[in-house]
């Protein structure tokens, strides 16, 4: 069986509950997305605020910030658990960081820090993103980390200058950039799309 398939579309009376870890970052960003779709959201930053979710957002940020606050309220070990029991998880930018192998492990990539940002603080792209429909995705990368070393789980689903920007593993999508500002919901649509959340996209002919 292919670990890339989607959840189980899901049938349910209420819109899906998806958690916006919020404990630093441009958590606020990503709720306004996700509410504009029409899923409930949750700002998460203790374990409590963890349970009954169906999928979890790690913002951008500040991945120093945000691995302090991980440790403080003790969410490692529940996020960790949450991972291995299947809830989808979509990480950007230092969520991706915070996802990787040298953080909470849950990703089997490494992602290299502030990998872009030594030539450039910012700067904006536009590429194909193996499985959205629609033509190129426009990406906003700010200080952003590229994956430098995968896992054989791990598909790569998007490359600037040959480092990989957007992959995934299983349930878990990360990418580098920042999907929440450029005001196209069609990622947060991918990663719901895949977490079983939404109906799957149109396939093109
Ligand atoms: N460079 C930041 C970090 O290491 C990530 C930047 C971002 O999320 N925009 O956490």
């Amino acid at each position: 069986m292919s670990t890339e398939a989607s959840a189980p579309a899901r049938l349910a009376a209420e819109p899906p509950l998806v958690g916006v870890l919020a404990l630093q970052g441009d958590f606020e960003a990503h709720e306004r997305m996700l509410g504009a779709i029409g899923v409930r959201t949750r700002q998460v930053r203790v374990p409590a605020d963890l349970d009954g979710l169906d999928a979890l957002v790690l913002p951008g940020g500040e991945s120093t910030v945000m691995s302090l606050g991980v440790a403080r309220e003790g969410l490692a070990e529940p996020l960790r658990a949450l991972a291995a029991a299947g809830l989808p998880m979509f990480g950007t930018c230092a969520g991706m960081i915070m996802l990787d192998r040298e953080h909470l492990g849950i990703l089997d990539v490494v992602a290299e820090r502030n990998a872009f940002g030594r030539q450039l603080h910012s700067f904006e792209a536009s590429f194909e993103l193996d499985g959205v429909p629609g033509g190129p995705v426009h990406a906003i990368f700010i200080r952003a980390p590229w994956i430098r070393e995968h896992g054989p789980a791990v598909s790569v689903l998007a490359s600037v200058d040959g480092h990989p920007v957007a992959v995934r593993q299983g349930l878990v999508l990360a990418l580098s950039f920042h999907p929440e500002l450029t005001g196209e919901d069609r990622l947060h649509r991918f990663f719901l799309s895949l977490a079983g959340l939404l109906p799957e996209p149109a396939k093109e002919d």
